[in-house]
């Protein structure tokens, strides 16, 4: 979205910046909301994160941001009992001059301020291995910090975002109203969904019947939303807390292993380049479990391999129930792509079938 100079002006005066001139720009590479750094050059520099809400994706911003605020103001609290640097470890709401910890403009707009945390690098791709293990370890951080927090008090921003059942059943419908008539050409991708339904609902099962916890999850647990130390490279804030709901947490830690623990494109329409690695899912497990072993039930970490199957099987299952669709969910660039990207996802559930073992030996060595 374009916005005019009179709404960022609007904007900025809702916020008390202190003395100093006021700069802002676009910034960072995010896709879902509108980001600027906002400079006040004053006697000193303090920088701040501006950001437009994508009301499009997010369409209740005030429930959204209790999440934000419930869950930034209580690892403000637990850092700064333990010593830690609160201006850095965590981001901080910043309030409007009227206290809210958003500012709704003239046209309907959600704005919200961030502390810039400084001196910190972003990465929007894994290097190496030390990375993911360092992106385990960060996540693992977040899931520790808030072991302890009510999640149920957390609103569910999106309803039903990992409930594998009901993504199933929405597959059903697709496939059975079958607008395109594209099922016909897929027997096989159907097919495997279909032998799978048993599974669908292993996770959901033990949380309904209490055997596994209620977690506070952040549900996009990627690379780009963590923030390193610049002079460290140590993991050192988790940014992005949008999709901040309550979970399970070998969702947050399946889905890392789903778009991370392979070497291919999500989208790779040669499937023999699509391959399971084991490698990349025992460095992961290391630093995942390293940090939050710990704070997580023996169930929960006996489970974390069907977090890992089932994040890959039902985001398998979105695409194919876009395909059948129209592909009027996820973006297209060519026909076909949303097929062939379900295809990566169904390819990389049958690998880890294949070394359910391994996964699983892996899972118990680290969670000694
Ligand atoms: P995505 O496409 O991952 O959903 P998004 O549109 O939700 O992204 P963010 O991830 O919140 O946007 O922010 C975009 C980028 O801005 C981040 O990747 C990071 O580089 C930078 N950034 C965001 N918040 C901060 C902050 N508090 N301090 C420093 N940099 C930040
Ligand atoms: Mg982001
Ligand atoms: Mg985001």
């Amino acid at each position: 979205a374009t916005i005019s100079p009179e709404i960022f002006q609007e904007v900025l005066s809702a916020y008390a910046w202190g003395e100093g001139t006021l700069s802002y720009n676009s910034y960072g590479e995010g896709h879902i909301n509108n980001t600027y750094l906002v400079t006040v050059n004053g006697k000193t520099v303090t920088r701040y994160i501006l950001q437009r809400i994508n009301t499009d994706i997010f369409t209740d911003p005030k429930s959204l941001m209790e999440n934000i605020c419930g869950v930034t103001s209580y690892l403000r609290d637990l850092i700064s009992k333990r010593g830690g640097d609160v201006s850095r470890e965590t981001m901080s709401i910043v309030p409007t001059k009227t206290g809210s910890s958003y500012y709704t403009d003239s046209t309907g707009g959600a704005w919200r301020v961030y502390n810039f945390v400084e001196n910190t690098i972003c990465l929007q791709q894994c290097r190496n291995t030390e990375d993911f293990y360092t992106s385990a370890r960060a996540f693992g951080q977040f899931q520790k910090n808030l072991a302890d927090y009510d999640a149920s008090s957390l609103h569910e921003t999106i309803p039903n975002f990992h409930n594998t059942p009901d993504r199933l059943r929405k597959f059903k419908e697709a496939l059975k109203a079958d607008v395109l008539h594209r099922a016909a050409d897929i027997s096989d991708d159907i097919a495997f969904v279909l032998d799978h339904e048993a599974d669908c609902s292993y996770m959901t099962d033990l949380l309904a019947a209490g055997k596994l916890p209620l977690r506070v999850t952040h549900n996009d647990t990627k690379l780009n939303n963590i923030l390193l130390d610049a002079d460290t490279n140590d993991a050192l804030c988790i940014i992005d807390l949008d999709t901040v709901m309550p979970g399970l947490a070998a969702n947050d830690y399946g889905d890392s292993i789903r778009f991370g623990a392979n070497h291919s494109a999500e989208d790779e329409p040669d499937l023999s380049k699509v391959n399971f690695s084991l490698e990349l899912f025992e460095a992961y497990t290391k630093g995942f479990l390293e940090v939050a072993g710990n704070a997580l039930t023996p169930l929960e970490i006996e489970t974390l391999p069907w977090g890992a199957k089932l994040m890959t099987l039902e985001c398998g299952m979105r695409f194919l129930t876009d395909y059948l669709e129209g592909d009027h969910y996820f973006a297209i660039h060519r026909p076909g792509q949303n097929l062939d990207r379900a295809r990566t996802q169904f390819k990389l559930v049958r690998d880890m079938e294949a070394c359910w073992s391994e996964m699983n030996n892996i899972v118990s060595k680290y969670s000694k």
